[in-house]
């Protein structure tokens, strides 16, 4: 293999540029010449793909987002699409393929290697909801993002003995919450895991209130109870609440140290990977080692139980 390529495709998630650096670093110093491939499936199928150079990945360690773009692609989907993308690589003769991005794009990915391309995955999304692996590129940012805009809130919450719900992403998990909850003291999280009713929230209030608390901060992820309807139902039992949705801001911001060294060491394992001729396989992290395991064996792999991390941040907030 001689030519590679990197694309970021999905939602973006900060140390996503921190693993194009080291792919294309680590590309070049084993003798390669990688390609960056812009707007992830949809300029791959367009055909919006250029060189990389050690210094066109200088600069960027530090920057949220990806220098590629991102974009969701309906077309990749189809066998047509999937076809004009593998035509495009052809024709510029990249034989690898490294793409940065969630579930979708590892199936996207996946697909390409079934069809002779080989490809391998880097997770890289902020709610940390890939199976397979303990944590994706950009979760730790986003924990951190929610614990400083927490730390904030709380300031008012105590000032005014207010009650704050806060809804943080997350998708189909509540990773967010739970990590963000756990670090800043939330005093209810509610995540799609293990949902719970508005009831049981209402008397863990009542016990703070008992024991002298008087300010609380529920955390909602998105999509499970939203905040405004955890909000309508507190605010009938005439407390003094507010709802922040904390929004795309868990997106953006200064990558970590621990996502930019989880990013640079899956950057330069997946180069090793495709060196060594692995295909529709992902990078991941197992009991704090770095592997690679193929798709279809990592989706199988159950997702950790949230119930340990709630039970302690239940405990930790009477
Ligand atoms: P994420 O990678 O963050 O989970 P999406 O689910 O939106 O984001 O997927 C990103 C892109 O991956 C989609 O726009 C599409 O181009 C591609 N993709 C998703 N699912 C499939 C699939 N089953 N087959 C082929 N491509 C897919």
């Amino acid at each position: 293999m001689k030519r590679i390529g990197v694309l970021t495709s999905g939602g973006d998630s900060p140390g996503m540029n921190a693993a194009i650096r080291a792919v294309v670093r680590s590309g070049i110093y084993q003798g390669l010449d990688v390609y960056g491939i812009y707007r992830g499936f949809k300029g791959l199928i367009e055909g919006s793909i250029q060189p990389l150079t050690l210094r066109s990945v200088g600069n960027i360690i530090h920057r949220g987002g990806t220098i590629l773009f991102s974009a969701r692609c309906e077309e990749f989907e189809t066998e047509e699409g999937q076809h004009k993308a593998i035509a495009q690589l052809k024709k510029l003769g990249i034989h690898g393929l490294v793409v940065i991005g969630g579930d979708g794009s590892f199936r996207g990915a996946e697909r390409l290697s079934q069809k002779g391309v080989a490809t391998i995955g880097i997770p890289g999304t902020i709610d940390n909801d890939i199976a397979g692996t303990e944590y994706t590129i950009g979760f730790d940012t986003a924990v951190n993002t929610v614990i400083e805009a927490l730390d904030k809130i709380r300031d008012s919450a105590s000032s005014h003995d207010r009650i704050f719900v806060v809804e943080v992403m997350g998708r189909d998990t509540g990773k967010i919450a739970l990590w963000a909850g756990l670090a800043g003291g939330a005093e209810s999280i509610i995540v799609p895991e293990m949902p719970i009713q508005v009831e049981e929230v209402w008397a863990r209030l009542e016990r703070s209130r008992a024991s002298g608390k008087n300010h609380s901060i529920i955390l909602v992820t998105e999509g499970t109870n939203s905040a405004a309807e955890v909000v309508d139902e507190l605010k009938q039992r005439n407390l003094d609440i507010r709802m922040t949705v904390l929004g795309h801001i868990q997106r953006g911001g200064v990558p970590t140290a621990l996502d930019r060294v989880l990013a640079s060491k899956m950057g330069a394992k997946a180069v090793e990977c495709l060196r060594q001729g692995a295909s529709g396989e992902m990078i991941a992290i197992q009991k704090n080692e770095l592997i690679h395991l193929p798709f279809a064996k990592a989706r199988e792999q159950a997702k950790p139980s949230v119930e340990p991390m709630l039970e302690l941040a239940k405990m930790l907030s009477i």
